[in-house]
């Protein structure tokens, strides 16, 4: 089996921000998560699906929607049998696997992105901080989509959302700057980032937010990187607890059992394995 080289990504950066226990649980220790929430594994479907059908229009075949709709529906018959899924508010499979591809059909109306130049992408990258100091651990960025118009590189975002996103939340988001960082590093071009927003309101809608990051962000993401690092090899984890980090935490268990019980000086003696900062 391939060795993961250790690296940071997005997903693991805003984990230990949300909660460094629930980190813990996950990539220190190493215990799987059998449950997934229906938000999570409805967004993992309809990505997908628009990766079927981006990687259609990249190679320039004809759009087979049923094919599109059958790469939706494996994904979710593949967290199903993987995982349980958590329904909670309402939810209950048939409506979910019904909204999926209703937010499906409503993309296929919209025209279609032109300049495909990447589909799910992954791209491994050096991070360095704000002096210019490289740091030891790579990130990892996969991105949704890259498309180049008129010598525009765009990374496109796609997210599926009970509600719509705020500019201010697009604005402050870690994810557009990891990925202007490794489009940067591998390229040595700016590229500028597009969300669409799948949203999952009564009457479906699809929400386009822009924006933009510089090379000073670009340090400032490896600051926080480095300062998260230090953390964690001094073994610094601690819980969150709040409604929205736990009602889904598929560690609430281990969480009530051995979290609180654990003393600083026992979770700096823990060895953090190799794949403990893997996606
Ligand atoms: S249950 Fe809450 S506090 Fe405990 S690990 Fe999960 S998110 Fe963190």
């Amino acid at each position: 089996m391939a060795t993961i080289r250790p690296h940071w990504s997005y997903s693991a950066i805003t984990q230990y921000l949300r909660c460094p226990q629930q980190y813990f649980f996950q990539r220190v220790l190493g215990i799987p998560s059998h449950s997934i929430g229906t938000g999570l594994a409805l967004g993992s479907a309809v990505h997908a699906g628009l990766a079927e059908y981006h990687q259609r229009l990249q190679r320039k075949e004809a759009i087979d929607t049923e094919a599109v709709l059958k790469a939706f529906h494996e994904c979710w018959d593949e967290k199903e049998l993987n995982e349980t899924i958590q329904y909670r508010d309402g939810d209950n499979r048939e409506d979910s696997i019904a909204q999926g591809v209703h937010l499906l059909e409503l993309y296929f109306k919209e025209p279609p992105p032109e300049g495909i130049v990447a589909v799910e992408q992954r791209i491994l990258v050096p991070l360095y901080n704000s002096q210019g100091e490289y740091l030891e651990t790579p990130l990892v960025a996969i991105t949704d989509l890259i498309t180049e118009t008129n010598e525009d590189l765009t990374v496109k975002e796609f997210k599926t959302s009970g509600r719509a996103y705020s500019d201010s939340e697009v604005e402050s988001s870690l994810q557009p700057t990891c990925y202007v960082h490794a489009v940067r590093e591998t390229l040595g071009r700016d590229a500028n980032v597009e969300y669409t927003v799948l949203v999952k309101t009564k009457t479906p809608k699809i929400q386009r937010l822009k924006t933009s990051r510089y090379a000073e962000d670009c340090g400032r993401l490896g600051d926080l990187v480095q300062t998260i690092q230090r953390a964690v090899d001094l073994g610094i984890f601690y819980p969150i607890e709040n409604p929205m980090n736990c009602s889904t935490c598929p560690y609430r268990q281990p969480c009530r059992e051995r979290g609180q019980s654990l003393r600083p000086q026992e979770l700096v003696q823990l060895q953090v394995p190799q794949e403990a900062m893997a996606c």
